[in-house]
């Protein structure tokens, strides 16, 4: 089978099809043919080494397909079941063998590739916007990216919990995707400063919370966008890692809250992932949330699609399909 190889760090160039055999599943693991593969930015971060991988390894954490085969231990899927999951490194293959536990059946209403898109992205926007910080009615929340992948997402649940959305993107064309989805402003951060603007957008009062995933170039400029007492959320780092600071900096900012989360420890039992899950395929199914699908790339040109997410010229959902 085909898989998409990593051996040592570096730019998308470092991504190498590989032929290797089918694996075989362990007791607890069942084998995957995957039909969609998700790309999100946490494959980027692999690639390059900013969350390190043990090398050589396949890269990938998310995709939807059909059980093939399964270990003799595992109960929660049979072959032939349509499943999703997320958090299993190695999914840019035609095959990936994954711990029965993360497998979620998925309904038969979705497709494979809302499934494949749904799982990693959604989750984490459901977490982002129910698990920080309580918003209430009136809230106002900034969110970074907001054109993105998560971004899209986000601005819907938060606006589904009654929070006032002020987006930051970079172009006009993302302002629009974001504005459809719901947000009540967005600033272009290429052609207005985002505090600033976020500050008159507030009548000076700044907002409640922020949830930035842009990290080292933005982490300044957004804790100084919150209200005393707000909350930051920094949950990524597509333009580097935030560096190090004193405590000190969150008292002086306003005696504001800093989380830092990851999509695993929020879906770490079953139950945890299958509510999760279940919210967001139920509210897709609905049509409550929307997902936006716009570029799909052959599993062979998993570099093309790198370098497009980190050129910043996606929106919503980049797919693999195999
Ligand atoms: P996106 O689709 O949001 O793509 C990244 C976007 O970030 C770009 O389109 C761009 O939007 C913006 N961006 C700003 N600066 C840069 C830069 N220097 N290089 C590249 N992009 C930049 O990706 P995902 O939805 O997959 O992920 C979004 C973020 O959420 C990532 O940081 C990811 O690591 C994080 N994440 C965190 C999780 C967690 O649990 N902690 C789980 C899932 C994702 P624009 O052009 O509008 O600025």
């Amino acid at each position: 089978m085909r898989s998409i190889v990593v051996e040592r760090y570096g730019g998308a160039d470092v991504l190498r099809v590989k032929d290797v055999p089918v694996p075989t599943p362990k007791p607890n693991e069942a084998l995957v043919k995957l039909l969609a593969i998700g790309v999100n930015f946490i494959d980027v971060y692999h690639r390059t080494g900013l969350y390190p991988i043990p090398l050589p390894h396949a890269i990938g954490q998310e995709g939807a397909g059909v059980v093939e085969a399964v270990g003799a231990e595992v109960s929660e899927v049979r072959v032939g079941d349509r499943v999703v999951f997320t958090g299993a490194l190695g999914a840019y293959s035609e095959y990936h063998v994954v711990s029965a536990e993360k497998l979620v059946k998925l309904p038969d209403a979705l497709s494979f590739e809302q499934g494949a898109a749904a799982m990693l992205q959604g989750m984490t926007a459901h977490y982002l916007a129910f698990a920080m910080r309580p918003i209430a009615r009136g809230d106002v929340a900034l969110v970074h990216a907001a054109a993105g992948g998560v971004g899209l997402l986000l601005v819907q649940l938060l606006k589904r919990l009654g929070a006032r959305v002020i987006g930051v993107v970079s172009t006009e064309a993302k302002a629009k995707l974001a504005k459809e989805a719901g947000a009540d402003d967005v600033i272009v951060a290429t052609q207005s400063d985002f505090e600033a603007e976020t500050k008159r957008l507030t009548d000076g009062k700044g907002v409640q919370i922020v949830f930035d995933s842009v990290g080292k170039d933005t982490w300044e400029k957004s804790l100084n966008s919150l209200a005393p007492r707000g909350m930051m959320v920094s949950y990524g780092n597509a333009s580097g890692a935030v560096p190090p600071f004193s405590p000190l900096l969150l008292s002086q900012k306003g005696s504001i809250f800093l989380a830092r989360p990851a999509l695993h420890h929020f879906t770490a039992t079953r139950e945890e992932l299958l509510t999760r899950a279940g919210d967001v395929f139920r509210w897709i199914e609905s049509g409550e949330l929307k997902l936006r699908i716009e570029h799909r790339f052959a599993l062979d040109e998993a570099r093309q699609a790198h370098e497009a997410l980190e050129g910043r010229k996606t929106t919503g959902k980049i797919l693999l399909i195999p």
